[in-house]
Formats: C-alpha cells, structure tokens, sequence
C-alpha cells in the first residue's frame, strides 16, 4: 500500500528534510582526520534536539537486527557501505565516509545520506563519489509522473555500471512518510517502463549504494549492523527523500 501525501503533507515533510540536510552538514563540518566517529554522532544528536526534531534510526530494530541501532547517523568509512555504527574509531587522511542520517519532526521523516573523503582524497575516490552523485542525480531525474519505479532503478542503474562499479546487492530505496520504510521499494537497477506509476504526493528515497570493486556481494559484521563490500574495495552511498509532484521531483532533503 503506498500512501499518497497531500502537499500539506508535503510541506510538513519538507521541513523534517530540512533538519536531515542541517544535521548532515554539521557531520561534514566536523569530519576531520583525528575525530572519532562518535563525535560525528555528538554532532547529529546536537543538531536534531535543537531543531526539537526526533530521530527514526536511534532505537530502531528491524527483525534481522541482533540489537537497536544504537546511534542517531549510521558512518560507514572505506569499505563499509551502509549501517555502520559510529565508535571510537578516529577517522584517518584520505578515509571515505558515508553518513546516513534520519529525523522526524511533527511524525513526518526525512532520510538522507552524503558520501565525502576527509584529508588528502584518493582521486579513485572521488570519482566513486562523483559518480554516486550522478547516480542520485540521474534516478531524481526519471522520478516524473508518467514515469514508474523501473525508470528510476534504471538511470540509477546504468550510471553505476557505466562507470564500471558494482552495486550493493539486494538494497535500495524505499518510500517514507511516517514511517522510515514504506512501501514501495526503489531498487538501485531495473528495467524502464516497469513497476509502480509514479504519482503526484508519493514520497521516495533514492539512495545508490557503490562499490568501487565492481561486484555487488557484500558481508555483515559481526556488529549485526554494519555492511561491508565483500572485496574489500570501498564504497559510498548518497540519497535524497525526493517528492513526485505535478511540478516535478521536489527534493525535501536538500538544504
Ligand atoms: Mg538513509
Ligand atoms: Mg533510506
């Protein structure tokens, strides 16, 4: 069942995106060689409760989890794509870092995720990033109504492999409103012209999930939480809560 939003709704979700967009933007200013990734957590926490907004992630437990995510953001450094959960670990020149960050305000969520290199950047990299964005950018693109679901996996798609990376099997986006995962799923490939329409007041994220490497095969920690990529080559993951509109896709996470 996928729930259509009124633009009141939209509204209220405009604003819980824009707390997510905050809130990442003090992650990256904080992020540095030396910092812990605790500290990033610190900052997030800071941000979210002086906004008065919730978070979806602290506490969460879906039934493959062993224990509640324990923090506000998930970073996932190098080889780590998605739900890594911030510790002691001090980030190091040249680390990659994906943070991925939620927040709900007046019941509404926003999701988003931003990838970037603290210190000296490898230049294989950056061009990770880069294409993670286009990625993003690309699957934003092809969320229009008379579009469907397939359209987006399938700009996702076609970036990533163009490029020659891998993509983390069996994850992807989904639709958000008052819960964090709603229906329908936005897988990060797939073929055009397939799936669900796309219609006015639908709430998705997209989110492609790189791997440097080039295969799509990943293992869990023994954390419970944290993905790694199976080669060990690094990965990021980018994403935006967007919304279908009339108007076209309408980003509520962005700053
Ligand atoms: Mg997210
Ligand atoms: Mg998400």
């Amino acid at each position: 069942m996928v729930e259509i939003k009124t633009d009141a709704s939209l509204e209220a979700m405009r604003a819980s995106g824009r707390i997510v967009a905050e809130t990442l933007a003090a992650v990256r200013r904080t992020a540095a060689p030396g910092v812990t990734l605790g500290a990033l957590d610190t900052a997030a926490r800071e941000v979210l409760r002086e906004a008065g907004a919730g978070s979806p992630f602290l506490g969460y437990r879906p039934d493959w989890a062993p224990v509640p995510f324990p923090a506000v953001i998930c970073v996932s450094v190098n080889d780590a794509v998605v739900h890594g959960i911030p510790d002691g670990y001090r980030l190091c020149d040249g680390d990659l870092v994906s943070v991925d960050c939620g927040a709900v305000l007046d019941g509404w969520v926003g999701d988003a995720a931003i990838s970037f290199t603290v210190g000296r950047a490898r230049p294989a990299d950056t061009r990770l990033i880069d294409t993670a964005y286009e990625a993003l950018d690309a699957g934003i693109a092809a969320a229009v109504t008379g579009n469907r679901i397939g359209d987006i996996a399938h700009a996702i798609g076609r970036v990533c492999r163009t490029a020659g990376y891998g993509i983390a099997d069996g994850f992807g986006g989904h639709g958000v409103g008052r819960r964090m995962h709603e229906e329908p799923g936005v897988p990060n490939e797939g073929r055009p012209g397939r799936g669900m329409p796309l219609r006015h007041g639908m709430v998705l994220a997209v989110e492609p999930m790189l791997i440097a490497g080039g295969g799509d095969e990943h293992r869990t920690d023994r954390d419970g939480w944290t993905v790694r990529t199976l080669d060990g080559s690094r990965a990021a993951h980018v994403e935006h809560t967007i919304a279908i509109t009339d108007e076209g896709p309408r980003v509520l996470t962005a700053p």
